[in-house]
């Protein structure tokens, strides 16, 4: 089974922004950009596990249900049974699809070849997956570790990563965080008020935004936490109104893997509705815990609600043969209905429900 999981790293590593945007946005379906049809995407980070990101990002994230990944080295720990290592673990298992734990390599002092490469991020990864509960080669977010020597090419990196089911974490320059006070320019992002230059260049742009911290209140690098809260708080009613799509490190990769391996095919617009096929969807090769691709379809205005459903999928259950056929409904606001594609569904029905 390496061979697809090579394939599939190099799909993820290359999913790019550039080769969406195919089908017109009065389509009568295509895929979404984002999930759930948001102008843009955003993913937060918080490196070096520090005490104060768990003790004041964790919490703020977990009430506000904002996904943030946290970059941790396991050689950091005083062993896997360390309680302030084990917290994290319990975290990302208690909270899935909010808490991601990212990998920071082992030790986080660099690294002089590949093969110490390979060494530490085999190790930091399996220790991590164990934590959170994760099959050992469900793909994982990586961050380089900085201010430490790197001797590793970049050819040589992408396939260690790929070897080990990990993805190089998208870039968030200029969106460097630290203290208010502060005049370091490398930190320039000091206050909830420079995050959201970020959001509106995602709403605006279509981007992909990742912004990235390290103490929050707290330990090094400490952004302000009054101005993390109004940040998140800020966020959150972007999120509410659709504007923007939080996702973690890996599932913003893995969306947009997936988003550019989708083709919609035989599209049929008939007086009753539309019919259409799936094509290339990566599916669960993505990992246990791959975001669905979000579908939107253009209908008749005056149509409130429609049925969604299925008589062409991949699998054999008759359990969830019957559930696809049954379908589910889904409202429709202005002739635009948006809908996450099941897993296993190859061919889809639209109608108008009564
Ligand atoms: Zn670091």
């Amino acid at each position: 089974m390496k061979a697809p999981h090579h394939l599939l790293a190099a799909a993820l590593a290359a999913a790019s922004l550039s080769s969406f945007g195919a089908a017109p946005a009065d389509a009568p379906v295509r895929v979404a950009r984002w999930k759930g049809d948001a102008k843009g995407a955003v993913s937060l980070y918080y490196d070096d596990g520090t005490g104060s990101s768990f003790h004041n990002a964790l919490p703020s994230l977990v009430r506000r249900g904002l996904p943030g990944t946290f970059y941790l080295c396991g050689g950091w720990f005083g062993g896997e049974d360390d309680p302030n290592l084990q917290r994290w673990g319990k975290a990302a298992k208690e909270h899935p699809g909010v808490v991601f734990l990212g990998d920071h390599t082992w030790a986080h002092g660099g690294v002089t070849n590949a093969a110490q490469f390979a060494e530490e991020i085999a190790r930091n990864g399996a220790l991590l997956r164990r934590l959170a509960g994760l099959p050992e080669d469900e793909p994982l977010s990586f961050a380089l570790p900085g201010a430490v020597r790197w001797d590793v090419t970049r050819e040589e990196q992408a396939k260690v990563l790929a070897d080990h089911h990990e993805v190089l974490r998208h870039p968030f320059e200029p969106n460097i965080a630290g203290p208010k006070d502060g005049n370091n320019p490398t930190f320039s992002m000091r206050t909830a008020a420079d995050a959201a230059k970020a959001f509106d260049r995602a709403e605006k742009e279509g981007r992909w935004e990742s912004l990235i911290f390290h103490g929050i209140g707290g330990d090094w690098i400490a952004f302000d936490l009054a101005e993390h809260e109004a940040m998140l708080d800020d966020l959150g009613a972007r999120v509410k109104a659709g504007r923007l799509w939080v996702g973690s490190a890996i599932d913003v990769h893995r969306y947009a893997a997936a988003r550019d391996a989708l083709r919609l095919t035989t599209v049929e617009v008939s007086e009753d509705g539309l019919d259409f096929r799936v094509e290339g969807d990566p599916g669960q090769q993505l990992g246990v815990t791959a975001p669905r691709p979000t579908l939107v379809c253009s209908v008749p205005a005056d149509w409130t609600r429609a049925r969604v459903r299925s008589e062409l999928f991949t699998f054999g259950s008759k359990e969830l043969a019957d559930r696809a056929r049954k379908g589910f409904e889904v409202p429709v606001s202005d002739g635009r209905l948006v809908f996450d594609l099941p897993l296993g569904w190859v061919g889809v029905s639209i109608r108008k429900a009564e």
